[in-house]
């Protein structure tokens, strides 16, 4: 029987535990504090940014919500970064991305402290995870990271193959996936738009990662028997739904399913993990700032 990665089971589990940490902090004074900025009228970035501030009343974070009109200028956008930098309640800083074309997003990202980075994109955490010696693991790759573990696939000596190389989420997801650690320790094949053969990589794969952005472009015969196909993708399609769409993967998760031993739907697979993954981040930054060990 196919296994149905549960990632809202799995995800509510990591956010109780890191509602602890945030009690033991917040007993020693110190409430972990997640600002969260928004620059842009795009109604799919509002809902995410209100989802990230619904976790964190949820879990004991302190969420500041910041608006700034889109036609701003950059430097108001980085003048309020650093104000944000400066603010000792405020441990975790998130610029919700995309920001409006005249912003240069490197700049953003590299202006944030590292050390309040939640996200993991500033260049100094990028390197680090890299490198093997992670602050902040980028919350999607972190969550199916977890969502890998809490279903008991062991990466180690496994044929992995993820698809894209973004900067978000296939790269990062392939860093992890490498590490000399746990969760890590597979072979890993990063493939992307100039792949040649697709199929015949996944297909060779025991773990697939499908982050492309392609609605169901992964069906069940570009997978092997007994695989484990985690489903990072979240595409809105046209469908004959009150909204006039939903949301589908990129993977075709009927016909996948029949061959996966293990498999994440969408909704309900890896994007609960990424909202979770940013509160644990939230509240490591806030343990390390304050130097109370919560032991996350
Ligand atoms: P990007 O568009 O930044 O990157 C997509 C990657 O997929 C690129 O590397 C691209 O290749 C590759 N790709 C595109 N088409 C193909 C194809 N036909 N075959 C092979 N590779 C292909 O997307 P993101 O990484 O930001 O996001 C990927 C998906 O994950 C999206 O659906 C997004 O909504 C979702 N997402 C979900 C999250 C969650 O929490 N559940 C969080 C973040 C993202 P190339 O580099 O050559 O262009």
């Amino acid at each position: 029987m196919t296994t149905i990665i549960d990632g809202n089971e799995i995800a509510d589990r990591i956010r109780a535990d890191v509602s602890d940490c945030a009690t033991r902090l917040a007993d020693e004074g110190v409430t972990p504090g997640l600002a969260t900025v928004l620059m842009s009228d795009d109604g799919a970035s509002e809902t995410y940014v209100s989802m990230k501030q619904r976790a964190c009343e949820e879990t004991g974070i302190e969420g500041i919500h910041q608006e700034l009109d889109p036609d701003a200028s950059a430097e108001t956008l980085l003048q309020r970064i650093d104000d944000l930098n400066d603010d000792p309640t405020v441990h975790g800083i998130l610029v919700q991305m995309p920001v409006p074309d005249h912003v240069d997003s490197r700049a953003v990202l590299e202006r944030i402290d590292p050390m309040k980075d939640v996200d993991g994109f500033h260049p100094e955490n990028v390197g680090r995870v890299v490198a093997g010696n992670a602050r902040f693991k980028p919350c999607t790759p972190h969550g199916v990271q977890k969502l890998l573990e809490a279903a008991d696939v062991d990466t180690e000596g496994k044929d992995a193959v993820v698809v894209g190389r973004s900067d978000i989420v296939g790269k990062p997801m392939a860093n992890l996936l490498i590490q000399k650690a746990p969760g890590g320790n597979a072979t890993t094949t990063v493939c992307h738009s100039r792949t040649d053969d697709l199929a015949e990589k996944t297909r060779a794969a025991d773990i697939v990662v499908a982050a492309a952005g392609v609605p169901e472009m992964i069906t069940g015969d570009m997978l092997s028997a007994g695989s484990t196909v985690v489903d990072v993708g979240v595409n809105r399609v046209e469908a004959d739904t009150e909204k006039g769409y939903e949301l589908v993967g990129d993977v075709e998760f009927e016909s996948a399913k029949e061959k996966a031993d293990a498999i994440t739907p969408v909704p309900g697979g890896v994007g609960p993990m990424t909202i979770a993954m940013l509160m644990y981040n939230t509240v490591k930054a806030a343990s390390l700032q304050s130097g109370v060990d919560v032991d996350l």
